[in-house]
């Protein structure tokens, strides 16, 4: 339940049945944690395959979870499944998974998904791994309480991936490599060390921009930025001294949750070392499970 109500943003919504022995669909619901593991939410044996039960189990799981609704709802495709989600939760966005959708149509997939926050769907095998775990399982469990105990396992077991996954982003020293030593330390201390690796990235990345300058108007400078090799668009990424905020018109922020090339471009220019708390997100940081929200922040 804590995990759904931190990372339940993004959740998939996937049912198995075709090697299931009850012959009933088996619900999963997962999603994603900080280290960029499968976290499972919730499983549920479903009598049928309708829209009213999967209504059923979808209202369940907003009750259960004290009515934290998810924002996208990722699963196969399925037309009952879509009819409920649209029905209980018509305010999220529905998905398609990655992994059924490149079986039919690759291109189309990858400019769907492209530019849209998928808190790590767009890696196709996710969804695909859960499931064939699961199947491998259910065709060998004879009782109904063994496949308890088998999803208990599933549980604990992805649980202590996720243990692993902390002790090593706690204990993790990089070599810094992108020559903003300060910037990268900083973020090495705050992000998992999934979450680093992508962030490390793009500060990587700042040598690859040309400045054309800023203007300064009141309390915000406008920097504008080229990136070499592709002289024709123009970023401008707007620095607002007295917020300590950054915004860039490329929008990676809104749609990726990264803090992006162009605002440690940003931050090199300006002498910032820390990157602004209004652009780190708690469900990528070491401490995302035991977080206590800075004073300062309004
Ligand atoms: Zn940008």
């Amino acid at each position: 339940m804590a995990d759904y109500k931190l990372f339940g943003d993004v959740v998939v919504f996937d049912a198995t049945y075709c090697s299931n022995k009850y012959k009933k669909p088996l619900v999963v619901f997962s999603g994603s944690n900080h280290h960029k593991q499968t976290a499972i939410f919730g499983f549920a044996l479903l009598e049928d395959e309708e829209v009213h039960t999967y209504r059923w189990v979808l209202l369940n799981l907003v009750d259960v979870m004290d009515n934290k609704k998810p924002s996208v709802v990722v699963t196969d495709g399925d037309k009952a499944m879509r009819a409920a989600i649209a029905d209980v939760l018509p305010s999220a966005r529905h998905w398609l998974c990655g992994w059924h959708f490149e079986k039919n149509c690759v291109f189309w997939a990858t400019t769907y998904l492209w530019g849209t926050f998928c808190a790590g769907y767009r890696t196709t095998s996710r969804c695909e791994g859960i499931n064939a775990f699961i199947k491998g399982f259910l065709k060998s469990t004879n009782s109904l309480l063994e496949l308890v105990h088998s999803l208990d396992r599933v549980v604990k077991d992805y649980r202590n991936n996720e243990v692993t996954a902390q002790f090593y982003s706690t204990y993790y020293t990089p070599v810094f490599i992108t020559g903003l030593d300060k910037i990268e330390l900083f973020a090495s201390k705050i992000y998992t060390r999934s979450f680093f690796k992508e962030v490390r990235k793009q500060i990587k990345e700042v040598g690859s921009l040309l400045s054309m300058g800023k203007d300064t108007i009141s309390t915000t400078s406008v920097y504008k930025f080229l990136t070499m090799g592709n002289r024709r668009s123009v970023r401008r990424v707007l620095y607002d001294l007295t917020e300590f905020k950054i915004e860039c018109d490329c929008h990676m922020w809104s749609s990726e949750s990264i803090p992006y090339i162009h605002i440690f471009c940003v931050m090199k220019y300006e002498g910032l070392d820390e990157i602004p708390s209004s652009l780190i997100l708690r469900q990528w940081c070491k401490d995302a499970k035991e977080w206590t929200p800075k004073e300062t922040e309004g």
